[in-house]
């Protein structure tokens, strides 16, 4: 029999996002919390992707909480195994693991004006809170494209979010189908073990060189025995990855680091047509950077074919680009990224009118500070829009966030407020701000396309200022941009 429970806070997700703000709301005194969390452990994408080769492409130090330091991390760039354990032990240490509800997926959220509270189905019980705080993640849900023919295709097809450990891609004809962040992790790890492996790129990608190293234990023993010299590490990294946030925000700064993209390039592909190929069109830092010191050795192997094209059709288990040429294969496995703009968890969570967050937006995600939604009471969303940083670590937006829903939170309680909406005048003023200053960014000069931009072709990711900005920005809850009660 289904149970209904009353909660101060929900939690949907328990991936960093929502470990890091159970932390939070804890600190800022709520206790009757629960975390609803459809998987069957916690972790989010560093649970769901396994694919070889997977890890952080921030470094280590900046790719953690502030609040938990680890100077266990046995390489520069942590890989998927290290960073999953990491969340894993962070929650178990602040006594979150407890708190989470597995099995549990969050169906339908309303907001009931007259108890003021938010009305929470999911597949096991039904809640009530009076506070509700979505950590669904941006990078949730994988994108699998719309390609005639895909769905007939007579071998295996998958995600690289879903990889299948269960098939054996030793001696196999593969087809990828993307170039992006995570294609260009896996391709060089598959690559020694297929017959043929068809690379799909529809954009080439700038691709840097990964400055990742193993950590000697000697450099562990001294972190842990000086906690000083990790803050040094994370700020001196924190420090370089800003400098490169200017460059997003000043284009023509950027000739320098694509001068290092064009030289790893050139060093490494020696065949003219494919290092053409791979050349990308566009300014460094409108598509996501992307580092490796493998990507584009693996591409120079005998055994591998770039396709610069997208998939037009799939025709048996015949792949067509849309420059007519084809591939032959027996698995596909689609690199082809994530619903971030369009994330699922919009289509749930509705106002007192039923309407639901996409039904606000329209295409465009909006929210105030990347973190409230007029008519959305008493919401705070995570990785919200707005707040996407080409450059820096999610960790340091999801921070940035974690103080705004603490000094939310503690001045709710204080204030004895049942309710506080953000007022639409204050959203709309943010809104007209960001996107008055995103024009000059290379998110929207650099003369691409990305996932950056909206279902409106609007850029709906990106802050477009330095994180420092960002964290002063949402470092101190504004009761007045509220209408509370
Ligand atoms: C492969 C990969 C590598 C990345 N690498 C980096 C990097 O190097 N640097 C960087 O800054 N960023 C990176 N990111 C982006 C970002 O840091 C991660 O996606 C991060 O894990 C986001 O954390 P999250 O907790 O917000 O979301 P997630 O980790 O996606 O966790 C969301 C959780 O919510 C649960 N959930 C979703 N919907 C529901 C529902 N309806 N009901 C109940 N539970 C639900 C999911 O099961 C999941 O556990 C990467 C993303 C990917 C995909």
């Amino acid at each position: 029999m289904r149970e209904s429970r009353d909660v101060e806070a929900l939690v949907i997700g328990s991936g960093m996002s929502g470990i890091g703000a159970a932390v939070a709301l804890r600190r800022a005194g709520v206790r009757d919390l629960v975390l609803l969390e459809k998987a069957d452990d916690l972790g989010g994408t560093w649970r769901d992707n396994t694919y070889p080769g997977c890890a952080c492409d921030v470094p280590s130090a900046l790719y953690s909480y502030s609040f938990a330091p680890n100077p266990e991390w046995t390489r520069a760039f942590a890989g998927q195994a290290e960073i999953r354990a990491y969340l894993r032990d962070t929650a178990a240490a602040h006594g979150v693991t407890p708190l989470v509800r597995f099995g549990t997926e969050v169906i339908r959220a309303r907001w009931s004006p007259g108890d003021a509270r938010w009305h929470v189905e999911t597949t096991r019980d039904h809640y009530t809170a009076r506070l509700l705080v979505s950590a669904a993640g941006p990078w949730h849900e994988p994108r699998i494209p719309d390609i005639p023919g895909l769905a007939d295709f007579p071998g295996e097809v998958f995600h690289s979010a879903r990889w299948r450990h269960d098939h054996d891609l030793a001696g196999a004809r593969v087809a990828v189908v993307g170039s992006g962040a995570s294609a260009v992790q896996f391709v060089p790890a598959i690559q020694p073990r297929v017959a043929r492996l068809h690379l799909f790129q529809r954009t080439a990608q700038w691709v840097l060189p990964k400055p990742d190293h193993h950590v000697p234990r000697a450099e562990r023993w001294l972190l842990r025995r000086l906690p000083a010299a990790q803050h040094a590490l994370r700020g001196a990294e924190y420090g370089a990855l800003e400098a490169l946030g200017v460059g997003f925000r000043h284009p023509a700064l950027l000739r320098a680091v694509q001068k290092v993209g064009a030289l790893h390039l050139a060093a490494t592909v020696k065949d003219p047509r494919l290092r053409s190929s791979l050349t990308p069109d566009y300014t460094l830092g409108c598509k996501r950077l992307l580092l490796s010191n493998t990507y584009y050795p693996a591409l120079t192997r005998p055994n591998v074919t770039l396709h610069a094209t997208a998939v037009k059709a799939v025709d048996g288990n015949r792949l067509i680009g849309a420059d007519g040429s084809t591939a032959d294969v027996d698995t596909v496995v689609l690199g082809t990224g994530f619903h971030i703009l369009d994330m699922p968890i919009g289509r749930r969570v509705f106002d007192a009118d039923g309407a639901s967050l996409d039904d606000h937006w329209k295409g465009s995600p909006d929210a105030y500070l990347g973190t409230t939604v007029s008519g959305f009471p008493n919401a705070f969303v995570l990785l919200g829009p707005h707040l996407g940083t080409g450059h820096s670590s999610a960790f340091m937006v999801l921070e940035a966030q974690l103080a705004y829903l603490a000094g939310a939170v503690r001045h709710f309680r204080s204030a004895g407020w049942t309710s506080m909406d953000v007022r639409p005048e204050v959203q709309a003023a943010f809104r007209a701000e960001v996107r008055q200053a995103l024009p000059s960014t290379v998110y929207n000069a650099g003369g691409c396309a990305s996932y950056y931009l909206d279902a409106n072709g609007v850029n709906s990711f990106s802050w477009p200022w330095s994180t420092g900005r960002m964290r002063r920005r949402l470092a101190r809850f504004d009761p007045e941009a509220y209408q509370a009660r």
